[in-house]
Parts: C-alpha cells; structure tokens; sequence
C-alpha cells in the first residue's frame, strides 16, 4: 500500500514546467495559455477537439472564447506540442502524443484510438514532387460498431 500522503508530497506542481515548456515552444505563457495546457497536458496523452477543450475550460472556469481556443490550439500545433489529426474537412483533434503513429477513428463515437507506428506497413510509398521531403505519413482508419 503506498503512503498517500508521500504520494501528495511526491507530486510536483506542474505549473511552473508547463510555463518552461511554453516559453520554450517560444510562445509566451499568458494565464490562458497555461490554463489550457494544464487541461491538454496535465493528464495522459489525448486526442481533442476544440469544442471539448472548450468544454473542459468551461468546467474549470477558465473562461475562454471558443475562438480562442481555436488560436491557442494551432498555435500550441506550430510550435510542436500539439500534432493535429484531420478527420474530415470540418473535423480536427488535436493530439498530445506528438510522435509518430497512426489512428483509427471510431465514427459513431467520434473519438481516436491510437495505432503504433509499427502495425502499419507501407508496401509502396509515391515518390515525393521534385524539391520535397517527406514530413511524415499518418492513416486514419475509420470504424463503426459491427451491426447485429
Ligand atoms: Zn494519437
């Protein structure tokens, strides 16, 4: 049995490493960039999107426009801390699990299970435009709830 009170004791605030990450991402740490990932980054890795981390702010009274959320969510993505999953045109999440991997997306419960890298093969890959490089190469398998 672990002493719960050495467990508290143990656990570090993660605040002033959230605020280290961000500046180190080179994004200035405003007390609504913070808030947000303390909520995005304060857990296991997940996959959101900005209507449900609009959700969770609202439920943690950080008070933020979902526009906002939008921003901080794109910009937490260029600077690296995020990797962005499209789904469909109108659909994105946003993953806290930056390396490289692959999802399946359970379409009628819209949300992402996570497949290693390594259970995906590639037989054959196009070769890349002229001038390019490859940045990375991610599938998303789309499921559903097997009928009847
Ligand atoms: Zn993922």
């Amino acid at each position: 049995m672990p002493d719960r009170n050495q467990t508290v004791r143990a656990l570090p605030s993660r605040k002033p490493c959230l605020t280290a990450v961000l500046r180190m991402a080179g994004l200035r740490p405003t007390r609504q960039r913070v808030a947000l990932a303390e909520l995005l980054f304060g857990g296991p890795h997940r996959h959101v999107s900005a209507e449900q981390l609009h959700g969770e702010a609202n439920e943690a009274s950080v008070n933020v426009s979902l526009a906002t959320i939008y921003n901080t969510l794109h910009q937490f993505h260029e600077a690296g801390l995020l990797r962005e999953v499209a789904v469909d045109a109108s659909r994105s999440y946003f993953d806290t699990d930056t390396s490289d991997h692959h999802h399946f997306y359970v379409e009628d419960e819209q949300r992402m299970i996570d497949i290693p890298a390594t259970a995906v093969e590639f037989k054959t890959l196009p070769e890349v435009p002229h001038g390019m490089v490859m940045s990375h190469v991610d599938v998303v398998i789309r499921i559903r709830k097997q009928q009847g």
